[in-house]
C-alpha cells in the first residue's frame, strides 16, 4: 500500500508528490519544485526509505528547479525526451523565469514514452504522453490506486497554458480527450497546481475541453 504525501512549494506554488512504500523501504518523488529534495529526503528518512526515482511530468522550471539535487544524490530521473532541452539546458527558458533565478541543468537517466509502463515501488505506472502545454508533458497513471500525476495538462476546472514555447491548444485538447478523458471515470487527477480533481468531474464541467 503506497502512502501519498504532497507539498506545495516555491516559487509559484507547484506541487511535489512523494509516494512511499514503507514495507519496500522505497519512495518515489513526482516533480521537483524548489525545496522538493529536502522535503522528500526528510520524509523518506523518517519512513526508513530510500528515494529510488524522480519522475518529471514535464520540463518547465517550476517543476524541475530541484531536480539537479536528486540527480546529484544518484537518484534515477525519468522524463520525456521532447523536454530534453528544457531539463538539460534550462537557461533556454530564462526569458520566462523570474529575474536572477538559478536554474541548474539535470541529467536525465531514463527517457520515457507514451504507452510505456515503468516498474517502481513494486508495481507498474503507465506513461501517457500529453503534449500541448509543454511538448514533453507526460502523465503517470497508477491503476492500483486509481490516480494520475498529470503535470500541467489539466487542472480542476481549467487547462494548462498553451501560449508558452512549444504549447498549442489543439494539441492540448487532443491530449486531454484521448489520454486523460479515456482514463477510468473515478481516477483522481493530481495536477501540478491547485486542487485535485477526477476524470468524471472534468468531463462533466471542464469549460475548456469538452469530451
Ligand atoms: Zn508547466
Ligand atoms: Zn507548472
Amino acid at each position: 500500500m503506497l502512502v501519498l504525501h504532497r507539498k506545495e512549494l516555491p516559487p509559484i506554488g507547484t506541487w511535489a508528490y512523494c509516494l512511499v512504500a514503507p514495507e519496500r523501504k522505497e519512495a518515489v518523488v513526482i516533480d521537483a519544485p524548489e525545496g522538493a529534495y529536502t522535503w522528500a529526503s526528510q520524509l523518506a528518512q523518517s519512513a526508513g526509505c530510500q528515494i529510488s526515482a524522480l519522475l518529471l511530468t514535464h520540463g518547465h522550471w517550476d517543476h524541475t528547479l530541484d531536480a539537479y539535487a536528486f540527480a546529484a544524490a544518484g537518484i534515477a530521473v525519468y522524463a520525456h525526451r521532447d523536454d530534453q532541452i528544457l531539463i538539460e539546458n534550462p537557461a533556454v527558458m530564462s526569458d520566462f523565469a523570474m529575474p536572477g533565478m538559478e536554474m541548474k541543468p539535470t541529467r536525465v537517466t531514463h527517457w520515457v514514452e507514451g504507452g510505456q509502463s515503468i516498474e517502481l515501488l513494486g508495481q507498474s505506472f503507465a506513461v501517457r504522453h500529453v503534449p500541448g502545454h509543454c511538448p514533453g508533458n507526460v502523465l503517470f497513471y497508477d491503476s492500483v490506486a486509481s490516480r494520475a500525476f498529470v503535470g500541467d495538462v489539466i487542472f480542476c476546472g481549467s487547462v494548462g497554458r498553451f501560449d508558452l514555447p512549444g504549447g498549442d491548444f489543439a494539441t492540448l485538447q487532443h491530449s486531454i480527450r484521448s489520454e486523460v478523458y479515456s482514463l477510468p471515470e473515478g481516477t483522481v487527477l493530481l495536477p501540478g497546481h491547485g486542487p485535485e480533481t477526477t476524470v468524471a468531474a472534468e468531463k462533466a464541467d471542464n469549460p475548456y475541453v469538452r469530451p
